[in-house]
């Protein structure tokens, strides 16, 4: 097993003993263990008492904690006053069966760092706040980043009550039984006034870094995504009674436009789109029964804004040709659109420069996945780091998996990035 590529540069022992521990401990919330994975969803009591071990550990810091009417918990250690502060964090929820490291290396970075920073008894010229997003994975309501769309305002209350999960229980339904108050919603909103910049960290998720052989990542650019969901609507009957060619038959019709989706990603054009179709709800899904109706959710995702909504239109085109080619219809509905994002020239910058004493190699990439911080760059100026992800990027399955040491150089990085921050001067946004 490799080292990564740093050097004796780096001067102050690897707390990899603490990562463990911590990984461990959120890992152990969850509904399924071993080889099923994680599974802890947004807004559920496990995510609840996830949030309730990062306060606890932020308190005992001597860190003053408080949790927001979207489910965040955000821990301070105070400043000298100046009211802009400076954050890191991530979410703490997970994917149904997923990994142990999605999110959770980022709140354990922020929790690691306040403990170094506790222990060193700093004391910061801008306020320093650890983050808990709450429910960032799409998995469950279809809409990602909720908890950080709140702070942001870029969701209201009226927005989630339409977005349900298959039970049909709505993101405020879901919020109420786990005791927040969505009635207070606009309570959870960060002013522009009171925050400097945000960084989080978080597992790579490709295998970019891992085949480089680079310690971190500075990511530039966070991919967009629209996200649509088509029905295809065909017509329910006996698979013995009905001939082929009378058929409607709606499944056939979706698993063309499936292909048709996959075509469209390939072409020359559209290097760098990703269409994914994860999702599939056949109906009445019953072996004797040609399908009458069949839900297909789509996930584009591009890094340019223009093309990825053009191929979002594009794709509805073509899924309605090919739905009347096999004898059915399509209606097309979008779920939630969310643009590429830019990360700030001048924080890229000082975490190179951070990295560069620290003894690590870096590589500045772009982030296929959607994180908080693309709604936290409403806000303020927003950077990421990411640590590298073994097993050739595997995320969102039990087989995720990044090194202690690796996550342990990050927090490294990440201590280094925060002060180098609460030291700059002043400086405009780029
Ligand atoms: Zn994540």
């Amino acid at each position: 097993m490799t080292e990564g590529n740093s050097t004796a540069a780096e001067q102050v022992a690897l707390d990899v003993s603490g990562v463990d521990e911590l990984i461990d401990r959120f890992a152990a919330l969850s509904e399924t263990h071993g080889a099923e994975g994680v599974t802890r969803l947004g807004y559920t009591p496990l995510e609840r008492e996830a949030h309730q071990v990062f306060a606890t550990f932020m308190s005992h810091l001597g860190l003053s904690v408080h949790s927001d009417a979207a489910g965040n918990t955000i821990a301070e250690l105070p400043g000298d006053g100046r009211p802009d502060g400076i954050g890191t964090g991530s979410h703490l929820d997970s994917v149904p069966h997923g990994g142990r490291f999605d999110g959770i290396v980022g709140v354990v970075a922020a929790m690691l760092c306040a403990q170094t920073l506790a222990a060193d008894d700093y004391h910061p010229r801008h306020p320093l706040r650890f983050v808990a997003f709450a429910n960032e994975e799409g998995a469950r309501f279809g809409q990602a980043c909720n908890g950080s769309r709140l702070a942001a305002g870029t969701t209201d209350a009226e927005a989630l009550g339409e977005l349900r999960d298959r039970d049909g229980i709505s993101v405020l339904e879901a919020m109420r039984s786990v005791g927040l108050d969505p009635d207070r919603l606009d309570e959870a909103r960060w002013r522009r006034e009171d925050w400097d910049s945000f960084i989080e960290m978080h597992i790579e998720q490709g295998s970019v870094l891992a085949d480089g052989a680079d310690d971190i990542g500075l990511v530039d650019t966070i991919s967009g995504s629209t996200r649509l969901r088509l029905t295809v609507h065909g017509v329910a009957s006996h698979s013995g009674g009905t001939p082929m060619l009378a058929r409607h038959d709606a499944l056939v019709s979706a698993s063309a436009i499936v292909l048709a989706a996959n075509d469209l990603a390939l072409d020359a054009e559209h290097f760098g789109t990703r269409i994914t179709i994860g999702r599939i709800i056949a109906s009445p899904n019953s072996m004797t029964t040609i399908p009458g109706e069949v839900t297909l959710d789509v996930d584009i995702r591009d890094v340019d804004t223009d093309r990825q909504r053009q191929t979002a239109l594009t794709l509805i085109a073509r899924a309605k040709e090919t739905a009347a080619l096999h004898d059915t219809s399509l209606d097309a509905h979008l779920i939630a659109d969310t643009a590429p994002t830019l990360l700030s020239r001048r924080i890229i910058e000082l975490a190179s420069r951070e990295t560069d004493r620290l003894g690590m190699v870096h590589r500045v990439l772009a982030s296929g996945a959607s994180h908080d911080t693309q709604q936290i760059s409403r806000v303020c100026e927003t950077g990421m780091l990411f640590v590298p992800s073994l097993h050739h990027g595997v995320s969102h399955s039990p087989d995720e998996f990044s090194r202690a040491e690796d996550i342990a150089r990050g927090v490294q990085a990440l201590t280094g990035l925060l002060t180098a921050l609460d030291m700059a001067d002043e400086q405009p946004a780029s």
